[in-house]
């Protein structure tokens, strides 16, 4: 077979070794140009795969199959060109099923992926069940994909920009943590788009796979009513008979046998009603392999949540100043906010993604004492929240902490959680987190 890939960076590169293992004469086309691909972009040829850069060239269409990397938008020209020349176009995520022999747990969601994700793992880990974590979260599906056994669970953090492109992929068990407004550029504003492309993580899900959905959540529940296998909900609103939900304080799991109590809430390490959340569809996942409460409950404690996902920093003259760089949508900000009882200083702003700030405007009202507005979007946040809390603009993320150190005080909370990416002024999230960090650790 020829195939084609598009995007040479971890997913791309790791597909097109899969498909040139297994045989297939394989071409990886990158935007970038050749000189500011990776070594091991470069080092494809030595496999005998083709490699080219600077833009796509018609010589990618000349194939059957076309796969695209994760951070290929599948609507541009090039990949609707191919369609209408009758060419497969699939995901890396589709690709890499092919060749799975284990059972696949697969998480997604606009906010919680990698946390959950990653809590799915550790619960599997304590429990000593084998498994291996993959996805958007670090290592390819592809790249692991034949060196997993069969009794191996494969825990996959998977993006809707996956889900768009897949056609057989079946997880034995999905997830879903919520649907809220992200990644509105790419889905035509529409929130329709975006929900089906959530919803294709169960589209061939039946007889005793699972579904792990948020009952607390409109677009979740939507959506949820289409799935054809067996539905577990979880919630913090509601207690339900089965799935997980919160009582007293206590989060509960409940299937045919009754109600079961695994950790009082206030025993976790990791904070917020939305960690709650995360840690019930974790709970659900490691319950559908086994895993005992007891062990379940080790884990919780001892979790501490993922970098860069609201993370103590530091206390500095009796101010808390948490890290929540990877807060890169509204949502992701509204859960911050709610995670803490005193006043919040807000260092918000950065590269806008069609944010819609009316959606926490009351919550910053009540809970947020000032923000300080950063990055290329700090006149939308300055205009969206004037007139409701103090809004003052700094021209770099030390300049924000300064001044967020300068009008604290004590029992005060700085919060980095941005609603928005990191580009702007940063490489990424995650050298937006360690910036903030360094400031905070010399104050
Ligand atoms: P993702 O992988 O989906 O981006 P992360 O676990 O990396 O999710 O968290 C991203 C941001 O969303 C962080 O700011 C985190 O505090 C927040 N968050 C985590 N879980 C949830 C949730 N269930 N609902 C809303 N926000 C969440």
């Amino acid at each position: 077979m020829r195939c084609s890939v598009l995007g040479a960076a971890r997913s791309g590169i790791a597909v097109a070794k899969l498909l040139r293992e297994k045989g297939a004469a394989v071409f990886v086309s990158d935007q970038r140009p050749l000189d500011q691909l990776d070594e091991e972009a470069l080092s494809l040829r030595s496999l005998g795969i083709e490699l080219e850069g600077g833009g796509h060239s018609d010589r990618v269409l000349d194939c059957s199959l076309l796969v695209l990397s994760p951070g290929v938008p599948g609507d541009i020209p090039f990949v609707q060109e191919a369609g209408r020349r009758g060419i497969r176009v699939l995901s890396e995520l589709e690709v890499a099923s092919w060749f799975c022999r284990s059972p696949i747990v697969a998480v997604t969601g606009s906010n919680g992926k990698t946390t959950t994700t990653t809590l799915i793992g550790r619960i599997l880990g304590d429990a000593k069940k084998k498994h291996v974590v993959a996805g958007n979260i670090g290592t390819a599906f592809s790249a692991v994909v034949l060196d997993m056994a069969e009794e191996d669970i494969v825990v996959l953090e998977v993006s809707s920009f996956q889900l768009d492109h897949c056609e057989t992929f079946r997880p034995k068990v999905s997830v879903i943590l919520n649907v809220t407004e992200d990644h509105m550029d790419r889905y035509r504003h529409s929130m329709e788009l975006y929900a089906a492309s959530k919803a294709r993580i169960f589209m061939n899900q039946s007889g005793d796979d699972t579904f792990v959905y948020c009952a607390d959540d409109p677009w979740t529940i939507r959506i949820a009513a289409q799935a054809a296998c067996r539905r577990l909900p979880f919630s913090t609103d509601t207690i339900l008979q089965e799935g997980a939900w919160m009582e007293h304080g206590i989060l509960m799991l409940g299937d045919q046998n009754g109600p079961k109590q695994v950790i009082p809430l206030e025993q976790m390490t990791i904070r917020g009603i939305h960690n709650a959340r995360n840690a019930m569809a974790a709970v659900l996942v490691g319950s559908l392999f086994d895993v005992s409460i007891a062990s379940m409950r080790a884990t919780l404690r001892n979790f501490k949540g993922v970098e860069h996902r609201l993370e103590f920093v530091r206390e500095h003259n009796g101010i808390r100043y948490y890290n929540d760089s990877k807060a890169t949508n509204v949502d992701a900000v509204r859960y911050a906010i709610q995670a803490f009882s005193d006043p919040i200083i807000l260092i918000l702003g950065g590269r806008d993604k069609g944010n819609d700030y009316t959606l926490i405007q009351d919550l910053v009202r009540k809970h947020v004492k000032s923000i300080l507005a950063i990055g290329e979007s700090a006149q939308k946040v300055e205009t969206a929240f004037h007139g409701i809390v103090p809004v003052h603009r700094a021209s770099s993320m030390e300049g924000a902490v300064r001044l967020a150190a300068q009008e604290g005080r004590a029992g005060d909370v700085v919060l980095l959680s941005p609603a928005c990416a990191s580009f702007d002024w940063f490489k990424n999230y995650e050298h937006r987190g360690k910036v903030f960090k360094d400031l905070v650790n010399h104050l």
